[in-house]
């Protein structure tokens, strides 16, 4: 099988609500998708999500992707994916989200190829896998209405930005705890936003107070990797690095000098299902368990972190709800949500239909 004909098809999806966060609030997202055509009939689809967290845009992956990408991948074979990965990352740096969509979409011909799920392809040790529903930054009434809101649809597992004030937060985050009650899991996110006593301060006072917080991701800035090690050497709750974990080598960094108790892989920021497959056998060889997390993804995009959660062992955490937030999101299949759990389709490769 050859790649024939590829193409980039930039949109601008427009959120249900605008959503914030420490570093920026967002009320539209530039997901660009990829569709490689074969000779053999069979159509790729991967998405990009470019973000300031990966120093893309729409415009980056777009030129990318014509300049770059598409002699690699005209002309050769789509199931060859390990070495594709191997030529894309030597003559391509940096453009993780770029990658990541062209990674994704190789996934998507090798699974409609194989007449399989791409997750049941990966080794399949799941068949589904609970998420976390994100409550973004806003007044303490709003958020405590949110989370309210998403429990009665059924999510059990919140994860609430932080990162902004101390005292609006530990507000915050107890006042959805009283609100929700005590089996509703609680992670939190300061995205960078905390200083390493701020950090402390915050989770402190929420155990003293009964936050119950199951997971701390991403206290303080991604590039005081020794604050972090601090943190995670004197919290009592589970550290999770995000934004310090980036890259491949990011990872296998953080694994090694014991910076985290787990690390959140996002495909937009590791390059594709491939590299995120690489870390998460670092990981669990380290015994650090690992979160499938996502950027501002249509289900075009998200849908790859699904399948890729649910084909191995060691991922046992998902933040994977972006899907959720867009009015009118242009692809349909690829996974559903049934009692907090996110659900990838049984068709083959990604399982989703794009109306482009
Ligand atoms: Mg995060």
């Amino acid at each position: 099988m050859r790649i024939t004909k590829v193409s980039a098809i930039p949109i601008e999806l427009e959120l249900n609500e605008p959503f914030s966060i420490a570093n920026e609030t967002v009320e539209t997202a530039v997901n660009v998708f990829f569709k490689l055509e074969t000779d053999e009939g069979i159509t790729g689809w991967g998405c990009a999500t470019p973000d300031t967290v990966t120093s893309e845009t729409g415009e980056t992956v777009t030129a990318i992707f014509q300049v770059g990408f598409k002699d690699i991948l005209i002309g050769s074979d789509p199931t060859r994916i390990n070495l594709l990965n191997e030529i894309i990352e030597e003559k391509i740096q940096g453009n993780p989200s770029a990658k990541a969509g062209v990674n994704m979409a190789l996934y998507d011909i090798l699974g409609k190829k194989a007449h399989m799920p791409l997750y049941r392809l990966l080794g399949g040790y799941k068949e589904k896998i609970e998420t976390s529903i994100t409550i973004g930054l806003n007044p303490v009434d709003v958020m405590i209405d949110r989370a309210k809101d998403c429990v009665s649809k059924g999510f059990s597992c919140l994860k609430v930005k932080c990162g902004m004030e101390p005292d609006h937060d530990i507000e915050a985050i107890l006042g959805i705890r009283s609100a929700v009650g005590p089996q509703v899991k609680i992670r939190i996110d300061a995205n960078e936003g905390y200083t390493l006593e701020k950090a402390l301060r915050v989770v402190e006072t929420l155990e003293k107070l009964g936050a119950d917080i199951e997971i701390f991701e991403q206290p303080t800035p991604a590039k005081y990797l020794f604050a972090l090690k601090e943190i995670t050497a004197q919290c009592s709750v589970p550290i999770m690095a995000d934004e310090t974990a980036f890259t491949l080598r990011d990872s296998l960094r953080l694994i090694k000098l014991e910076i985290a108790d787990m690390i959140n892989i996002k495909l937009m920021k590791i390059g594709g299902i491939t590299n995120a497959l690489k870390a998460n056998v670092y990981a669990e060889l380290a015994g650090i368990p690992v979160m499938v997390g996502c950027m501002n993804e249509s289900m075009g995009a998200m849908v790859a972190g699904v399948h890729t959660a649910c084909a191995v062992k060691n991922i046992i955490y998902a933040d994977l709800d972006s899907a959720i937030d867009f009015k009118d999101d242009v692809v349909k299949g690829g996974a559903t949500y049934k009692d907090g759990f996110v659900i990838p389709s049984e068709r083959p490769g990604l399982g989703i239909e794009v109306d482009l």
